[in-house]
């Protein structure tokens, strides 16, 4: 039997339909969500994800306030004004957009935005909670990874899961979520592929995560008869945007299955308007 489509909207849906009530209670106490963008030169990608972030956020009440910057921008002028929206009391979280050009260091800006601001989840205090298993602001596709399997409600006590990729925001923060749920967890990455164990690995995973940014890269055959299969690649070939995994042929032995459009990409979405309402709340709260 075809494996089940894991619809990443209906579960966004359900996110954003919670935290709507959230933002109507803060607004009953004077407060007011907001969401700050930075953007630096024009990379045609990233403005796209701007429009859908700017709908994404209006859609249930938050602000959304971007800033842009010419390419020619300084290191020095960059960290200045984080830390400027660090300071101002209306600014609810911060997100900067990728790519940077080459002359700014992005892990360096990203590490002084204030660790209650970082709608991403991704600076250093972000990341250790997630280590210590108690993510507050948590990294938004790592979490919706986990929204995603908890979605399924099954016992994942003793599961045996794959992580592929094991970048710093997607792999190996849900390779640790993962590990704090008691799922056995193997972490593969580019060396696994050299050393050609990758089929085997995804061969025993009950639970498979790939997030390389690959297409096909994961074939149908290697699945597990029953596998839960989450696809975060995203990938452009010949006009059309696909996963990492060879949907077609996957989705004929998984049970559960994330599309690529409108699987992770929706609840990822939603992660991030969900961490902008905590950092609204903690503002809120002192
Ligand atoms: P990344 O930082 O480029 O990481 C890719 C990872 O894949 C690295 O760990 C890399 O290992 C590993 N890798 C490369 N070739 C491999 C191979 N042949 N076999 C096994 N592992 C291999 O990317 P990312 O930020 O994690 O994103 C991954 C993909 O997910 C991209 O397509 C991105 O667009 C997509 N994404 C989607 C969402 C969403 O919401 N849907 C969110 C974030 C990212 P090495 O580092 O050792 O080379």
């Amino acid at each position: 039997m075809p494996a089940q489509l894991i619809e990443g909207k209906k579960i966004a849906n359900k996110i954003k339909d919670h935290l709507k009530e959230e933002i109507e209670s803060l607004k009953r106490k004077g407060e007011l969500p907001s969401l700050s963008a930075i953007q630096v030169g024009e990379n045609p990608g990233s403005k796209v994800y701007v429009r859908a972030q700017k709908r994404s956020c209006e859609s249930i009440g938050i602000e959304y306030n971007l800033h842009q910057f010419n390419e020619d921008v300084t290191q020095e002028d960059m960290l200045n004004f984080i830390q400027k929206l660090n300071r101002d009391p209306k600014v609810s979280g911060i997100i900067l957009q990728m790519p940077l050009p080459s002359n700014l260091n992005a892990r360096a800006l990203q590490r002084i935005i204030d660790p209650k601001k970082d709608a991403e989840g991704i600076s250093p205090t972000n990341m250790g909670e997630v280590v210590y298993g108690r993510p507050v602001l948590g990294p938004c596709t790592a979490m919706a990874i986990m929204e995603i399997i908890n979605s399924l409600k099954i016992n994942l006590y003793g599961k045996e899961a794959v992580m592929v990729g094991h970048s710093d925001i997607v792999g190996k923060p849900t390779a640790l979520l993962l590990l704090d749920k008691f799922v056995t967890t193997s972490v593969c990455h580019i060396a696994t592929g050299e050393r050609g164990s990758l089929p085997s690995y995804v061969r025993n995973a009950e639970i498979l995560i790939v997030a390389v940014g690959k297409a096909n890269l994961i074939k149908g055959e290697w699945i597990k008869d029953g596998a839960i299969v989450i696809d975060v690649g995203i990938n452009r070939v010949e006009g059309k945007i696909v996963g990492d995994v060879e949907f077609e042929a996957a989705k004929e032995k998984a049970s559960y299955i994330t599309p690529v459009p409108g699987g992770v990409g929706p609840v990822t979405t939603a992660m991030l308007l969900k961490n902008t309402v905590e950092a609204a709340k903690m503002q809120a709260n002192g």
